[in-house]
């Protein structure tokens, strides 16, 4: 099976007008995350639902500053879009000044989900890094609204430290309703009990089935390949991980070329992809 779309630009393939024609959104709440990141839950001004799937973002942006790619972070089944960005630069650091009742732009859904689907009946194993956590979200409250159709379900989640992690209550909450959560940090604060370390180091002790179990992968680029190559250690195949790549992107429909990843457009062919797909494009220096 090929992951490369067809870009070949008759009438047919070519986005419409309208997938480059951005919606406005109004800011209904702001939570601040951590010290440097918020999520958005942010109202269609025309009333009209963004549905999405789990792992698909939008070009989200600040009227005359521009816009970036943030994943979708909220419930799939809910009639508002939920974004947690991270101030990072230029276009993060305007979008984080936005507060309730500002109007936001907002183009797509774009690209590839998770198709948490395809775990139905086996174990479901999610590896999240920092702020990979957002993009992984909507899987697991898709995955949550209809726990009985899974196996084990474990989430492994690895961040800076303890005030670093994103939505420490729905932690817990994910736990008391059948999600097996491990947190582990770079660096303990006080009154941290936890772990202590690299997320790779929770792999061997998820009790999640090599063989058929699903894992869903989101964080930086070196910490994908450490877990990607250990889970196939442990007997993962390449094609049962699917990670989610980061690549500056300009137009978010396969046009512009910006986030190209050899015969890859990942906001087309992206974010969502195997491994067994991405690993040989990927300059694999890290050992
Ligand atoms: C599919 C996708 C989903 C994303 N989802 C989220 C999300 O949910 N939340 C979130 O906070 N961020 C997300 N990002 C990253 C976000 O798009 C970048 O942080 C943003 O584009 C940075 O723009 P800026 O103008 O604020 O920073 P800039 O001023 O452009 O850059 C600041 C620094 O960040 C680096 N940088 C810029 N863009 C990227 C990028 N895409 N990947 C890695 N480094 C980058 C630059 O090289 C520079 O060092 C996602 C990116 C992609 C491709």
């Amino acid at each position: 099976m090929s992951y490369v779309a067809d870009r070949s630009l008759d009438r047919a393939s070519a986005p419409s007008p309208d997938a480059m024609t951005p919606r406005p959104f109004v800011v209904r709440e702001r939570r601040q995350d951590t010290r440097d990141t918020a999520t958005y839950v942010l109202e269609p001004a025309d009333g009209v639902p963004l549905a999405f799937s789990p792992g698909q973002f939008t070009m989200l942006g600040a009227m005359g500053v521009g816009e970036v790619p943030i994943s979708i972070s909220g419930d799939p089944a809910s009639p508002l879009l939920v974004h947690t960005v991270r101030d990072v630069g230029g276009v993060t650091h305007v979008l984080l000044q936005a507060r309730a009742g500002d109007v936001l732009e907002v183009r797509g859904p774009y690209g590839t989900g998770w198709d948490v689907e395809d775990a139905r009946g086996t174990d479901v194993l999610v590896v999240a890094g920092g702020i990979g956590l957002a993009p992984l979200r909507p899987a697991l409250l898709a995955v949550l609204a209809r726990r009985e159709q899974y196996r084990r379900v474990a989430l492994l989640y690895g961040a800076r430290s303890p005030d670093d992690r994103l939505y420490p209550d729905e932690l817990d909450q994910w736990r008391e309703r059948g999600i097996d959560v491990e947190c582990i940090v770079d660096h303990g604060t006080p009154g941290w009990l936890g772990r202590v370390g690299l997320v790779t180091t929770l792999l061997a002790g998820a009790g999640v089935d090599p063989v058929s179990a699903l894992a869903l992968v989101c964080g930086p680029e070196v910490m994908i390949r450490h877990v990607a190559r250990s889970l196939a250690d442990l007997g993962v195949a390449p094609d049962r991980v699917r990670v989610s790549m980061e690549r500056n992107m300009k137009c978010g429909v396969g046009l512009c070329g910006h986030c190209q990843l050899r015969e890859l457009f990942i906001c087309t062919d992206g974010p969502v992809l195997p491994y067994s797909v991405v690993a040989p494009l990927l300059a694999v220096r890290e050992v």
